[in-house]
């Protein structure tokens, strides 16, 4: 199942994104780099910081760009892929190979 944490849709998007980062630590998420090209990471990746952290700890909300989560790999590659968009990596939290 695909998970979407978007601020336009959600004003509680942030809190909800890391509550699900809490809750999922072995999923993934995709960030977008382009209408056509996502990013994959772990749901642990250094860069978003803590799970823990509050939205007071970010000068911009971690979901001001959607993120889109899942525990599978493959369904977030189908799920980009029904948009148009390429998965990008390898990404420096996670062993992925572009195709
Ligand atoms: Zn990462």
């Amino acid at each position: 199942m695909i998970e979407i944490f978007d601020d336009r849709r959600d004003k509680y998007a942030n809190d909800r994104f890391q509550a699900w980062r809490r809750n999922n630590p072995d999923g993934f998420l995709l960030n977008p780099k382009s209408p056509t090209k996502y990013q994959l990471h772990s749901v642990d990746c250094r860069h978003l910081g803590d799970s823990a952290n509050t939205r007071d700890d970010y000068d911009e909300s971690l979901t001001a760009k959607p993120k889109d989560c899942s525990l599978g790999v493959e369904e977030l590659e189908r799920w980009a892929e029904e948009r148009g968009a390429a998965v990008i990596g390898y990404s420096h939290c996670i062993e992925y190979e572009a195709e």
